[in-house]
């Protein structure tokens, strides 16, 4: 039987990176954990660490490409909670070079599979969580965008990321801040704040040993975001404690 007094948060891809360390981070709140996890053996030996850290989490078999996984997570979610309070759509790729310019060679197909993931699979996921979330007393949606998805910083010369320039995604990060302001405009009227975090370039398998944030302050952004309070921003776009501009 579930505590009806905890909140309760799905995190996908949450069973290593930014995303596990943000399930742990929301359980040392006192709030249930999902980890959301395409191959069910990896979340749920990510569950079972930290559940020996004394965290309510538990494995969740979630391929966010996959509709038939986001329709029976939410099966699962209603029937176990009844509700949803806090979704961090956090699964994430990115296939291309770092270093590269890729904008003349990246392909269609590499066009299509980074924006299934990155885009398209956090809108279906929302929709079908969507009436969950509802049913919250304090819905909170985080998108994990990422500074490369600002297309004022990119078409600055001289700004941080002008030389970053992965084309897919960079497109598939701007299309999911789109996202981010048209479902706070939709929502605007509920309870439910949606915005994008941009949690800074982190050390794990998609940010490479070369970024200088640990993975514990990676995790800050989504943390702050999910745990927002009524007075909080909803539509915006943040990291740590500042705002970035779309
Ligand atoms: P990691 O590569 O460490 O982790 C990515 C997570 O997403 C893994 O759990 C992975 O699962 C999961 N995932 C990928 N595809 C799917 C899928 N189809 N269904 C379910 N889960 C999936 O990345 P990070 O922790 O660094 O990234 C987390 C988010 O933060 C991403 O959205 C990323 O774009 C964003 N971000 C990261 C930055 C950084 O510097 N690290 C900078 C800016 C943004 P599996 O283990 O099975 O591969």
């Amino acid at each position: 039987m579930s505590d009806a007094t905890k909140k309760v948060a799905l995190i996908t891809g949450g069973n290593k990176g930014i995303g596990l360390e943000t399930a742990r981070q929301l359980g040392a709140l006192g709030i249930t954990v999902l980890v959301g996890a395409r191959d069910l053996k990896r979340g749920e030996a990510a569950a079972a660490e930290l559940k020996r850290e004394g965290i309510d989490a538990r494995a969740l078999k979630l391929d966010v490409v996959d509709d038939t996984d986001r329709k029976a997570a939410a099966k699962f979610i209603e029937k176990e909670f009844g509700r949803l309070d806090i979704l961090v759509n956090n699964a994430g790729i990115a296939s291309e070079d770092m270093s590269a310019n890729s904008t003349l060679t990246t392909t269609e197909e590499t066009l299509r599979t980074i924006f299934d993931t990155n885009f398209f699979a956090v809108v279906a996921l929302t929709n079908a969580l969507l009436p969950l979330l509802r049913k919250s007393a304090a819905g909170r949606v985080v998108n994990l965008s990422s500074i490369l998805g600002s297309l004022t910083l990119h078409a600055t010369a001289g700004s941080p990321i002008y030389n970053a320039k992965m084309f897919a995604y960079d497109a598939s990060k701007t299309a999911l801040n789109a996202y981010t302001i048209h479902l706070a405009h939709a929502l605007k009227e509920t309870k439910i704040k949606v915005n994008s975090a941009h949690p800074g370039w982190v050390k794990t398998e998609l940010g490479g040993e070369g970024a200088p944030m640990e993975i514990v302050d990676g995790a800050k952004t989504s943390v702050r975001l999910a745990t927002l309070p009524d007075d909080g921003p909803t539509g915006g776009y943040f990291h740590l404690g500042d705002t970035l501009p779309w």
